[in-house]
């Protein structure tokens, strides 16, 4: 075990059996190493991995971006598998760039959000029982967002939990994104926004700056002489500027251009990319999607095929809550949209997806991309 990780040179050899785990990445390269030197006649080489490496620390061969100085906090994975053709890559890709399978939206984006509680200096000391109030008005920030509510209900919140007690709006400071102001992070606010009130800028701007505008400490680095706060924008981009593609674009054609814009780029520019496409997703659903609002819900055959998705749903929780909550609302060429009637419920069935997706190809034998959606607000 473990003789021939590293000095070995013997390059004629044509592949490597990894037949054991290892949580180093330098180790884990030094070993494919032994099977890549160049030799005549040598084509390729095989890394066979009985340690599931690759699936910890990432393909030897992907684009790492390594600190000058090393944290001591490392080691985990920056790559996914693709269920579809089981090629490791970059996780935050929505679009696998080996044979196109389309991932779930958010989950990669949301599980990242959601590991630590991100509470920044408002400039004030703070008691415990002030801590846990703005950590609760915070967490209730953030819900009105991933749940897709209103974020005006949060004052009413508070008053009723705290009665005369002030709100503070400094408090609110990346409550949802965390310190996040990337042009990603304020497109998705945007976006969120803009589907509760797309008419009124004023309303748009004063959330914007709740959350990424003037916290107390960017005062204090002004006092020290190095202030400096980027712009935040209420321009919401368009997908097709972002992607670089027609707005009438096919999808092939977005596909592609997300691919080739996606190939070695940072996490925050992967994740623009990733609103963009969800952005496209969205445009190319909406206008059949409007079209159903005010009429019945569906088409009595789509009623039909929603009870045989929902008879091939498992396991039986996913079953009940689908039959009690979920109603199909559209379906168009591969997109099924959904709608769950209680919003506190639509993170969970989110986690479904897959499962509703495989229902629904049982059902038509035709690979169908869901989408789920909270109910529409008159
Ligand atoms: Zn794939």
């Amino acid at each position: 075990m473990g003789t021939l990780t590293e000095g070995f040179d013997e390059p004629s050899i044509e592949a490597v059996i990894i037949a054991r785990p290892t949580k180093s990445l330098a180790l884990l390269i030094q070993m494919c190493g032994r099977g890549l030197r160049l030799f005549p006649g040598k084509e390729d080489c095989w890394l066979l991995d009985f340690g599931d490496n690759f699936q910890r620390l990432g393909k030897i061969d992907q684009k790492r971006s390594i600190s000058l100085c090393p944290s001591p906090k490392r080691g985990e994975s920056d790559s996914k598998e693709c269920p579809s053709c089981h090629a490791f890559i970059n996780k935050f890709l929505r679009i696998c760039p080996e044979c196109g399978y389309v991932f779930p939206p958010g989950s990669e984006e949301e599980q990242e959000a959601l590991k630590d509680n991100f509470l920044p200096e408002f400039g004030e000391l703070l008691d415990e029982e002030q801590t846990a109030k703005i950590t609760y008005i915070r967490a209730q920030r953030k819900a009105r967002f991933t749940k897709k509510l209103n974020p005006d209900d949060l004052w009413e919140l508070w008053s009723l939990r705290y009665q005369d007690d002030i709100l503070c709006n400094d408090w609110l400071y990346g409550a949802i994104f965390r310190g996040d102001r990337s042009t990603y992070a304020q497109q998705r606010f945007l976006s969120y926004l803009y589907s509760f009130n797309p008419n009124l800028t004023s309303w748009v701007v004063f959330h914007m700056e709740l959350e990424f505008g003037h916290p107390r400490h960017v005062y204090e680095s002004k006092f020290k002489g190095r202030y400096f706060l980027p712009p935040v924008s209420h321009e919401q981009l368009n997908w097709w500027y972002v992607l670089q593609v027609d707005s009438e674009a096919t999808e092939e054609e977005v596909k592609t251009a997300y691919l080739s814009l996606a190939a070695n780029k940072e996490k925050d520019e992967i994740k623009l990319l990733n609103w963009a496409y969800e952005e496209f997703l969205h445009y190319k659903i909406s206008p059949p999607f409007a079209e159903n609002l005010n009429s019945e819900p569906v088409v009595q055959n789509e009623v039909f095929l929603w009870s045989q998705v929902i008879q091939a749903v498992s396991p039986p929780t996913t079953k009940a809550l689908l039959s009690n909550k979920g109603r199909l609302i559209s379906l168009k060429g591969n997109y099924a949209q959904i709608e769950i009637s209680s919003p506190p419920l639509i993170r969970l069935i989110q986690q479904k997806i897959s499962r509703i997706e495989d229902a629904f190809y049982q059902v038509l034998g035709q690979k169908i991309t869901v989408q789920i959606t909270a109910p529409i607000k008159k």
